[in-house]
């Protein structure tokens, strides 16, 4: 594997090559890889990943780079960029299935089925990877109506640890592909995922922005709107960082996705009780191309995001009134509680990895820190955010910066750990996979070389 720029080789890049910087920036921070390489058929993954076992490097898998975690600075890490593999394909057009390069964002998903009047329910940033969504699971604008984007997967084609090129789906490696359906990049590399699409194409979609007067109130009555609200209809209530000088506010962004002949109609009466939640400020809802509504996100300049999720089962009052508590923290923090229920719920418990299936919602916080605050500060910082995980009955891994044992455990029930865990001695039973949210293989705690350090917390 030597160092090429041609697209016909494996691209390497070492810190201090020209494009390395570029290469290495993520949404949150830089990566700082002591190698990364750019491999785009499955051979040239299997080379790769054959090196790494020989020289002994740590793995990790990059998508589209907006990863919650902080790989650190490691010389001995060998980054997988998949920016290579990003083709979008239809497969079969009678049943909507399209197979999706591991290295695509989500904005290049929508562009590609835009014109067949077709989507799949992700998330809400165009520039977010394929990979990292899907593998943790991938709650989208669309959530309440299609589920998770897990829940329209049939397949995937995996490069695993030992090079073999592997196809799991409910028919083969069935194990493998229950893992894949929330339990991270653990398992090898994902080259491509094989969606079925769903019927999309003008949405009403926007904004609801109130003046945030009693939040505890805002989120109350939301919470009641959206329990009452058709499947077809999801929404987030975002709380925003309060900054001096100008008035607390919030607002509500939402995304009706039904049929697009009546959608005006049957939209605006499902969207009317969200008007009536608090004092409304400004209200910016029109009739777009489902492609269009995923925006492009950057974080402030000089400040760092900490993030962190709860999934509730129930948003009661204690919920509520931890969550408003923490975002009057002293630290500026924005809040994001995502309406969940529908489709998402109706899958069962033990059918994917992301088990959370009686979460109503999801309450992201992200704490805004400056820049070079340290671990000290930023623990500090956290400390509102621990009556909120508190109230939790789960985490998400793609909204959780940390990855300690606790973090671990509230993402997957004992019996799901347990099946991962064995899911992971068989695909990758030396942990070669271990820049994650890392899975153990059964019966080998501690005793393998790759661990990583942040797990050990
Ligand atoms: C601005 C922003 C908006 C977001 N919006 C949403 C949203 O609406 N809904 C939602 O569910 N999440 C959302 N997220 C969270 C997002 O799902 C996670 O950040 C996710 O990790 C991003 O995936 P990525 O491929 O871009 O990141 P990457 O950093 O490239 O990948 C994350 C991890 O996934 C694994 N991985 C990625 N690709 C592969 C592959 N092909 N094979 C094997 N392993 C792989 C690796 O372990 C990697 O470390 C958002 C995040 C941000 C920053």
């Amino acid at each position: 594997m030597g160092v090429s720029t041609t697209s016909h080789a494996v691209e390497v890049l070492r810190p201090g090559h020209d494009r390395y910087e570029a290469a290495t920036r993520g949404f949150y921070r830089a990566a700082r890889p002591g190698l990364l390489v750019r491999p785009r058929g499955p051979d040239e993954v299997a080379a790769v990943l054959a090196r790494a076992a020989r020289d002994d490097l740590r793995v990790s898998v990059r998508s589209g780079g907006h990863s919650p975690l902080d790989h650190g600075s490691d010389t001995r890490e060998l980054m997988i960029d998949l920016a290579r593999r990003d083709d979008v394909e239809v497969l079969d057009a009678a049943r909507r299935l399209v197979r999706v390069g591991g290295g695509a964002t989500w904005g290049q998903v929508a562009a590609r089925l835009d014109p067949l009047g077709w989507g799949i329910s992700a998330g809400d940033t165009a520039g977010v990877g394929v990979g990292g969504l899907t593998l943790g699971g991938g709650v989208g604008w669309m959530v309440r109506r299609d589920g998770l984007a897990i829940d329209n997967l049939v397949g995937a084609r995996v490069v695993t640890a030992d090079g073999r090129l592997v196809t799991a789906s409910e028919g083969e490696n069935p194990d493998l592909f229950w893992a894949l359906r929330g339990g991270g990049g653990n398992f090898g590399v994902v080259l491509d995922f094989d969606f079925v699409a769903q019927p999309v194409s003008t949405v009403r979609f926007g904004t609801v922005a109130y003046r945030l007067e009693d939040p505890a109130e805002l989120i109350g009555r939301w919470r009641d709107v959206m329990h009452a609200a058709p499947d077809e209809l999801s929404s987030t209530l975002a709380l925003l960082p309060r900054t001096p000088g100008t008035p607390p506010a919030a607002a509500v962004l939402l995304c009706h996705a039904g049929d697009p002949r009546t959608v005006v109609p049957y939209a605006d009466a499902a969207i009317e009780p969200l008007l009536g939640i608090g004092t409304v400020t400004g209200t910016s809802i029109s009739s777009c191309r489902y492609a269009g509504i995923l925006e492009n996100a950057a974080p402030p300049e000089g400040i760092q995001l900490v993030v962190r999720n709860a999934l509730m089962t129930s948003l009661d009052d204690a919920a509520v009134a931890a969550i408003t508590r923490f975002h009057a923290g002293p630290v500026p923090a924005a809040v994001a509680v995502r309406s969940l229920g529908g489709a998402f719920g109706r899958v069962a418990a033990d059918a994917t990895a992301f088990a959370h299936r009686d979460a109503e919602a999801m309450v992201v916080g992200a704490l805004m820190v400056p820049g070079t605050a340290g671990e000290p500060e930023i623990e500090q910082a956290l400390v509102p955010w621990r009556p909120v995980a508190a109230r939790g009955s789960g985490t998400y891994i793609n909204f959780q910066g940390s990855a300690t044992p606790e973090d671990l455990a509230a993402a997957y029930p004992p019996r799901t750990h347990a099946r991962l865990s064995a899911v992971k001695d068989a695909y990758d039973p030396d942990n070669r996979f271990a820049c994650n949210h890392n899975i153990r293989p059964a019966g080998r705690t501690g005793a393998r070389r790759h661990t990583d350090p942040r797990s050990e917390e």
